[in-house]
């Protein structure tokens, strides 16, 4: 008994060191995701993810849809079901993630940074494509996704369908070199319809089914 706690006690302490290197965005878990109320997305699939057989496999996981439907909850749920087996994580924003390859490289600091983001077996790239990156930052990004590819796995989420990278990216070479790599050897879940709030309340009858779903600019 003594040593099951002691076990216990050692796996939670790894856990919470795992979660406190991981950077998560907020708290989120796989348990909390409606599925009902997100009918574009297969639990089987995303049982399967949690088994993680992907990031051993260094497969990656691209998760689009509009705004606030849920794709930031599933890549920390997945991110942490990942921690929980022991496989190291990381989770930025796309936005940081840009302006950090950017400092580096202008600074000398190139390759303490991109060991920092090839390192971990998951690499989490929260909401792409929300912001333009800058073609020099792209050419970035691409080292990254390169440095990555058949070593690591990627979650990227984003807004954009995948025909848009090239205007978020500012060039269309480095936009499909990326996406190339990506692609290989990936799944993609398309998340469809509306605010996860926006729908609960609808079920809920606070809103009527004809209500606009609300702009991007007023729910994030
Ligand atoms: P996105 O990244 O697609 O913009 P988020 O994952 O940030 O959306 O979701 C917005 C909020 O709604 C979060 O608080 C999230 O936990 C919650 N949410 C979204 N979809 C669901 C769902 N199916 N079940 C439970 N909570 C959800
Ligand atoms: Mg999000």
């Amino acid at each position: 008994m003594l040593c099951r706690h002691e076990l216990d006690g050692k796996r939670a302490q790894r856990l919470t060191r795992h979660l406190a290197q991981a950077h998560f965005s907020m708290v989120r878990t796989l348990a909390d995701f409606d599925f009902k109320a997100q009918p574009s997305v297969n639990p089987d699939q995303v049982r399967d993810l949690e088994a993680g057989r992907w990031i051993a496999h260094a497969e990656n996981l691209l998760l689009l849809g509009p705004p606030r439907v849920g794709k930031t909850h599933l890549a920390i749920g997945l991110g942490r079901a990942a921690d929980e087996a022991d496989d190291s994580v990381l989770f930025v924003a796309a936005s940081s993630l840009m302006v950090q390859l950017q400092q580096a490289h202008d600074t000398d600091t190139w390759d303490a940074c991109l060991n920092r983001y090839v390192k971990p077996k998951l690499l989490i790239i929260d909401e792409f494509g929300y912001l333009p990156v800058p073609p020099q930052t792209a050419h970035l990004l691409f080292q990254l996704v390169a440095a990555r590819y058949e070593r690591g796995s990627i979650l990227l989420t984003s807004n954009q369908g995948l025909v848009d990278w090239g205007r978020t990216l500012g060039d269309d070479v480095v936009a499909t070199a990326i996406l190339d790599r990506l692609l290989h050897h990936s799944q993609v879940i398309t998340i469809q319809g509306d605010s996860y709030r926006l729908r609960t309340k609808r079920r809920a009858g606070m809103v009527s089914s004809r209500d606009p779903a609300p702009t991007p600019a007023s729910t994030t």
